[in-house]
């Protein structure tokens, strides 16, 4: 399979431009991150605490994630039922930081990632995907962009979503974020040693597109001058 890896922290634009480039190469798009959304989700309508990781851990065998595709868009089914439109929330991303450190949460997602890649050309994206899910991926990219610039992009996506919120608030969050999914102990956040660096800080939206599928043709390129 012709799988590739895209990793970076928080706002970096890993969806926005994976979901085009996979459209553009006829890849599956697969988003882990909302995989671990939905399992944070559930513990707060469960009243689970984050930080209590006995009862998270207890309660993830009767937790059913699974991803379908309706009219070209991932959604992340939670037990059954679409979650995609609960799974954005400012809540929902701390609890998610706080629960994709334990051991039980990453081995359940883990397999279902591994997976979703075994038999399709996907384009996935997350923390650990060319470091922990992909190791063999062909394309890894880590995406990164400056921590204002992903606060301002993240900024505008929820105002457009109708969601009001602070800029310097929502900055605080993604640096909180990052700082823990570098510094976690199972599959922290960092870029495998033969991922391409791509900054997005000064692109555009097409331009990061373009440039993930550069790196992409030209990784197709050298393999096949190898064999
Ligand atoms: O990518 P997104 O912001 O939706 O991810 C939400 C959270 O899920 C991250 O902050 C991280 O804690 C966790 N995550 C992870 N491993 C992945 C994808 C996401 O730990 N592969």
């Amino acid at each position: 399979m012709h799988n590739i890896a895209i990793d970076g922290p928080a706002g970096a634009g890993k969806s926005t431009i994976a979901k085009i480039a996979a459209k553009k190469l006829g890849f599956i798009y697969v988003d882990t991150g909302a995989m671990y959304r939905a399992m944070a989700l559930y513990f707060i309508r469960n009243g689970i605490s984050g930080s209590d990781e006995a009862a998270v851990s207890a309660a993830c065998p009767g937790i059913d994630i699974s991803i379908e595709y309706q009219g070209g868009e991932q959604v992340v089914l939670l037990n059954n039922e679409n979650v995609n439109a609960f799974i954005r929330t400012e809540e929902v991303s701390m609890m998610t930081s706080d629960i994709s450190k334990y051991a039980a949460v990453r081995s359940k997602l883990l397999d279902i990632q591994r997976s979703l890649a075994r038999t399709k050309d996907v384009i996935m994206d997350g923390r650990d995907i060319g470091t922990c899910v992909l190791p063999d991926a062909r394309t890894k990219i880590y995406l990164t962009a400056s921590t204002s610039e992903r606060a301002k992009r993240r900024h505008k996506e929820q105002t457009e979503r109708g969601i009001s919120c602070d800029i310097g608030q929502i900055e605080r969050d993604i640096a909180a974020r990052d700082e823990q999914d570098m510094n976690r102990e199972i599959a922290p956040l960092r870029q495998a040693e033969d991922a391409v660096l791509l900054d997005s800080s000064s692109l555009s939206i097409d331009e990061a597109v373009d440039a993930v599928i550069n790196i992409y043709k030209k990784g197709a390129m050298a393999v096949n001058e190898r064999s």
